[in-house]
């Protein structure tokens, strides 16, 4: 786990993986952003998490987590016990994180390419942003909000994708 100066990123030794269209992603990472970076309907939520997975020929897949302030979250609460003050300390989590903990229970969510159509940027980027939100305390949301002030990009025009929903 590391405080990187724009985000609690943690790495996973064995993260599990991800299957898009038939591919494998394995999870590289995964780091929070308050507020969301992505809306829907307009509508932003206190803080999104991104799950960053690569496949073995080096194509990305990002799961994107919208959390409002509810409950606890435990995996969440794992991640943030470690020494987060700190900037670009890395430490070591010795308790096992639930990367399901992060996510709600209903997968349906939007799918969207966010790789670039011209070379040399070939690289495939694809984006699922699960439309359900599960929660986060609101002690654990203020703690990334408190330690970056906002650290969510603006919302980017969609410049012709085409956003699919998936069950
Ligand atoms: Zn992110």
């Amino acid at each position: 786990m590391v405080n990187n100066g724009h985000t609690i990123m943690f790495t996973p030794t064995d993260g599990g993986y991800i299957t898009v269209a038939g591919k494998q992603y394995n999870l590289l990472q995964f780091h929070f952003h308050t507020p969301s970076e992505h809306t829907v309907d307009g509508a932003t939520h206190r803080m999104e998490g991104h799950l960053v997975s690569k496949s073995a020929d080096g194509e990305y897949a990002v799961v994107g987590v919208f959390y409002d302030s509810g409950s606890a979250n435990n995996a969440v609460e794992t991640v943030f016990s470690a020494a987060v003050e700190t900037e670009n300390k890395e430490v070591t989590v010795s308790t096992q994180v639930d990367a399901n903990e992060l996510l709600p229970d209903s997968m349906a969510h939007l799918r969207y390419s966010g790789s670039l159509t011209t070379p040399p940027c070939s690289k495939g980027l694809v984006w699922s942003v699960l439309e359900t939100p599960t929660t986060a305390s609101e002690a654990q949301i203020k703690k990334i909000e408190d330690l970056y002030g906002g650290n969510a990009r603006p919302t980017q025009n969609l410049n012709g994708r085409t956003i699919f929903h998936m069950n």
